[in-house]
């Protein structure tokens, strides 16, 4: 282990939590600061009428596989709080892609060949394009979107299979999300070990799958939590740092990108200004009272259009919550947010009664309606993100840290958690003569 170091995390989202949780175990002393009353960032619980809710609704799969190693670091049982299950994209009518379990690429391939509504040809071309792209170890040219990566596809496979894929995992439109991006998550989650493509539900609020048991583990171990607390500044102190007046060896930078960049505007004017260029895509969540509902499956694929905003419901009564609790997620949200609150909401609840028409149990009425307008950033090609390091000793964790993967709790996580493998390696406090591996 490296010498114990002070470190500072600024930022309690999923990245946050994360980096404290490893600095902890790393034998750091660590300080938290929130500047929110609660942790969780973009990933949290909130609260209406006394339900509990969620900033978005949030899907995990199998190939988190360090964001669930974590979760079981501070406590959390995912088996417990997350509901598995075989990937399954099914649509209102039953119809849909749905993976045996079994191997990963045996499961794809019997998935796609059993998938109603397809011709033999168009599976055919689909098993094709995959065995094309894994044969060229799912890499391809950094400035292709996914459109024009599939644009050989049938349209059936691009509408029923590409589209909805590509904007639940980057939330960027086919027609402008990076392929490179696009490829790397297809190859982790369908194409990697036994289990990775599975879907995991969560069947708590997202406060209580990660960041309220980080923050009673991190108490325990007695870390400074600094809740309610907004760094103001962050400056040099000889080998170390200050934040607002308190000096650190370390520090981990865990905020959104924009306030990344103004706390370090001084101190990495390069770094900042491109983390301040990043552009971002919004997310709705709308929920829904669905009186008696009770859907076919906790998770419905839904067509999607010009009229129809939402790509996928979620029956949270059957994943934790009060029967009949339907959260619809527009993702790729831009042109609903220009169209405003209420035509969102109209639209939503017209696609909710057409979609779902037969399977409603009761006439659909708004509860909430939850617009993050950062979600993430565009996911677009060629796209350079901010590195992990910013100045010896001062490191950045987050989604959109550069990496492998989109704006993911699991990319949030892995970036932190090699963020404190930086700091613990190559703080200048961090003394070589003292690390025994
Ligand atoms: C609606 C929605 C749906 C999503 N769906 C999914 C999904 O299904 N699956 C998935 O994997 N990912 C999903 N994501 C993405 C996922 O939520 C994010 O990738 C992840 O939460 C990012 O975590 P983070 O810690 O990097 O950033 P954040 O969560 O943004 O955390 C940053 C924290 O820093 C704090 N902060 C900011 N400035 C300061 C300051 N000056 N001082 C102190 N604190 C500060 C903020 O208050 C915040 O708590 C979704 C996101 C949204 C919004």
């Amino acid at each position: 282990m490296a010498g114990a170091l002070s470190v500072a995390v600024v930022g309690a989202g999923w990245a946050g939590l994360a980096a404290a949780v490893e600095a902890m175990r790393a034998g750091h002393a660590v300080t938290l600061y929130e500047m929110a009353e609660q942790p969780g960032g973009r990933a949290r619980e909130v609260r209406h009428d006394g339900l509990a809710l969620d900033n978005g609704q949030h899907i995990l799969i199998g190939a988190y596989t360090q964001t669930l190693r974590l979760m079981r670091a501070v406590g959390v049982d995912p088996e417990a709080v997350l509901l598995r299950t075989p990937l399954r994209l099914s649509e209102p009518d039953g119809r849909g892609l749905h993976l045996p379990p079994g191997p990963p690429t045996l499961a794809f391939a019997r998935g796609v060949w059993r998938r109603e509504g397809w011709r033999a040809g168009e599976r055919l071309a689909l098993l094709r394009a995959a065995g094309g792209w894994a044969l060229r170890g799912f890499r391809c040219d950094a400035a292709l979107t996914v459109a024009e990566l599939t644009r050989t596809l049938p349209a059936a496979i691009r509408r029923d299979l590409v589209e909805p894929l590509c904007v639940a995992a980057l939330n960027t439109p086919a027609g402008e999300a990076s392929a490179a991006v696009f490829l790397r998550v297809l190859r982790d989650a369908l194409f990697s070990g036994p289990g990775s493509a599975d879907l995991l539900l969560p069947r708590a609020s997202l406060g209580d799958l990660f960041p309220a048991p980080a923050l009673a583990w991190l108490k325990a171990r007695g870390a400074a939590l600094e809740l309610s607390t907004r760094v103001q500044a962050i400056e040099r102190a000889g080998e170390g740092w200050r934040i607002d007046g308190t000096r650190f060896d370390a520090v981990v930078l865990a905020t959104p990108p924009g306030e990344a960049a103004r706390l370090s505007a001084a101190i990495a004017p390069a770094w900042s200004a491109g983390a301040a260029a990043l552009r971002y895509e919004p997310i709705v969540t709308v929920y829904l009272d669905a009186g008696a509902t009770r859907l076919p499956e906790p998770m419905l694929a839904l067509p999607a259009g010009p009229r129809a905003p939402a790509q996928f419901v979620f029956d949270r009564g059957q994943l934790g919550g009060p029967r009949g609790l339907l959260a619809f997620v527009i993702s790729g949200a831009q042109p609903w947010v220009d169209a405003g609150r209420e035509a969102t909401l109209a639209a939503t609840l017209a696609q909710a009664r057409a979609a779902l028409g037969p399977l409603l149990r009761g006439e659909p009425r708004p509860l909430q309606s939850i617009t993050e307008k950062r979600a993430t950033f565009r996911c677009v090609p060629g796209l350079a993100r901010p590195v992990m390091q910013l100045a010896p000793g001062l490191v950045a964790a987050g989604d959109h840290v550069a990496g492998p993967y989109p704006a993911t709790l699991e990319g949030a996580v892995r970036s932190a958690v090699a963020a404190v493998a930086a700091v613990s390696t190559s703080s200048p406090a961090a003394s070589p003569a003292v690390i025994s591996g």
